[in-house]
């Protein structure tokens, strides 16, 4: 690996290849370094079973008036999908390099752009809270050793020597329909399983990792986050809740919450439908559709806009539960708008693939934030 020892994100991370997980975690230290005014390191309060420590950037301009709503991004919740993590710190240079130097951004061989003025005028409005890693024992694992592993490294339920045993689907650990067997329907093939073997494993309860509890602490830290997007490989498209049934708006108590409706999720074309609120389905599918028309701007790249459960039926994901909150917490103040967005069709990307994979997310999350700070939830 000859890396290029430029000074992008300050130090020896490099540009020219995958940032192992001590080069995102130096990336993050050295953005904050480099733009006081602009950018806050965030130490999140626990560190991974193998000690890594996990750090988030919250980026925006000094709101004198008060609290700005946030936008939060979070990538590489596994550990194979090892670009989400140089995307969000693309975004963080992009934004802290255009602010303080009143540059405008420019994406794609078409040179879709955003002015400075566009740029300030949203780091105004705005705070972006972005966790370039929130798998970093995943991350180091896959690098050195199993490439296509998905899991953290949680060796609680390993069993004997099978290294299949170890670790737990941080996207299956979120308390939204984490009693799977007793929610969904019988039968129904939904993506999480209660097996440690399998590489979908939700862990032994809702929230049981470090990674997990960092993530909860840091919205519990940013109660004012309006949006949210988690970053993923695999698969192209914007994806937003629910990913347990279809969907429908007027039957306000048929929802995840209600043990009356245990066991009939998951079904599609039946009477169980899970409930959004029209206003939230209508500016998800809105938000949505501006990153991809952006992103098909950019690079004539078509990203579907899918509801989860049409994406791949699953529970216990971060984005329901980011959407879910509010309901659960019955506090409408809580309200926040999820999608995942997932990158690229199939996990093995090569790095000469990433730097027209980053420019399209980028140019088009600025495109929904933007799009987002007209109309906070
Ligand atoms: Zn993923």
């Amino acid at each position: 690996m000859a890396a290029v020892l430029q000074d992008r994100f300050g130090g020896s991370v490099p540009l020219d290849d995958y940032c192992n997980t001590d080069e995102v975690r130096m990336a993050c230290v050295n953005l904050a370094l480099r733009y006081p005014a602009l950018a806050e390191r965030i130490d999140l309060p626990e560190a991974t079973y193998e000690g890594n420590p996990m750090q988030a950037l919250r980026i925006g301009a000094p709101a004198p008036q008060g609290i700005k709503p946030v936008f939060m991004a979070i990538g590489a919740l596994h550990g194979n999908e090892w670009g989400s993590s140089e995307i969000l710190l693309n975004l963080a240079a992009d934004l802290l390099g255009s602010y303080s130097e009143r540059k405008g951004l420019t994406y794609g061989n078409a040179g879709f752009q955003y002015s400075d003025t566009e740029v300030g005028d949203l780091l105004n409005e705005i705070d972006f809270v972005l966790l370039p890693l929130a798998n970093p024992d995943g991350r180091r694992h896959a690098q050195d050793h199993v490439y296509n592993w998905r899991k953290n490294r949680n060796p609680a339920d390993r069993i004997g020597a099978d290294e299949d045993t170890v670790g737990v689907d941080l996207n299956r650990n979120f308390a939204f329909l984490f009693e799977f067997t007793t929610a969904m329907a019988p039968g129904t093939s939904t993506s999480i399983s209660d097996q440690p073997v399998q590489s979908t494993y939700r862990g032994q309860r809702a929230f049981s990792e470090p990674e997990t509890r960092n993530i909860q602490w840091l919205l519990a830290r940013f109660p004012q986050t309006r949006w949210f997007a988690d970053l993923h490989c695999g698969s192209q498209a914007i994806i937003h809740p629910w990913s347990d049934d279809e969907i429908q708006h007027t039957h306000v108590t048929m929802d995840f919450r209600a043990q009356a409706h245990d066991g009939q999720r998951g079904l599609p074309g039946d009477a169980y439908r899970e409930y959004v609120e029209l206003g939230d389905w209508n500016a998800m599918q809105a938000l949505a559709k501006v990153f991809a028309d952006t992103v098909k701007a950019v690079s004539d790249t078509d990203y579907p806009v899918k509801q989860g459960f049409e994406f791949t039926p699953s529970c216990a994901s971060s984005h329901d539960w980011v959407y879910a909150r509010h309901r659960i917490a019955q506090d409408p103040a809580l309200k926040t708008l999820a999608f995942a967005i997932e990158w690229h069709a199939g996990t093995e990307v090569f790095w000469h693939e990433m730097p027209k994979i980053i420019e399209d997310v980028c140019a088009g999350l600025i495109a929904m934030a933007r799009a987002a700070a007209l109309s906070p939830p």
